[in-house]
């Protein structure tokens, strides 16, 4: 886990638009993007590190260390785990704040190849080993909080508190 958050500090695309890595079409404006995106990762100083990830994720569009492919194994548990951490801060009282991508509706979101998964329903996957049941939501009462401890799916939340 350590690993992968030591060479994600140094990636050129820390700050860059997550947009610009998941270009669809070829219009104008797409391949401007795409070329935005290739800059970033030619000067890129973790671009292998960045490639090996994306050998390790199921990923058919999204460039990756310069790279486009079409054919790659889905993610491990292991990990989503790594990207889910990676994204994530800890803040005082145990609660861990997203830093990746959220969605215009404010959600947050993990990037795992094509996929877009709720950080909230990967976090309930972390702590308790099985598909959340109906929404899943953080019962700690901090706004955005995804510590998996925190999350409850209509299972959890049904059961008397201990
Ligand atoms: S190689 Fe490209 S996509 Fe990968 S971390 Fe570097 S800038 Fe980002
Ligand atoms: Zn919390």
């Amino acid at each position: 886990m350590k690993m992968i958050r030591d060479w994600l500090d140094h990636a050129a695309c820390r700050d860059a638009d997550p947009e610009l890595f998941f270009t669809v079409g070829y219009d104008a404006q797409a391949m401007q993007d795409r070329e935005e995106a290739k800059a970033y990762c030619r000067r890129c100083r973790v671009r292998a590190q960045c490639l090996d990830l994306a050998d390790q994720t199921d990923v058919e569009d999204g460039l990756w260390g310069d790279t486009e492919k079409d054919k790659r194994r889905p993610p491990t548990r292991g990990d989503l785990t790594e990207m889910f951490y990676s994204r994530t801060k800890l803040l005082p009282g145990g609660h861990l704040e997203w830093t990746g991508f959220f969605t215009k509706r404010r959600c947050p979101v993990l990037r795992a190849g094509t996929k877009n998964l709720s950080a909230y329903r990967v976090a309930f996957r972390l702590c308790h080993g099985r598909e959340p049941e109906g929404h899943v939501t953080s019962r700690c009462g901090q706004r955005g909080c995804v510590e998996p401890s925190h999350m409850q799916d209509s299972v959890t939340r049904a059961q008397p508190a201990a």
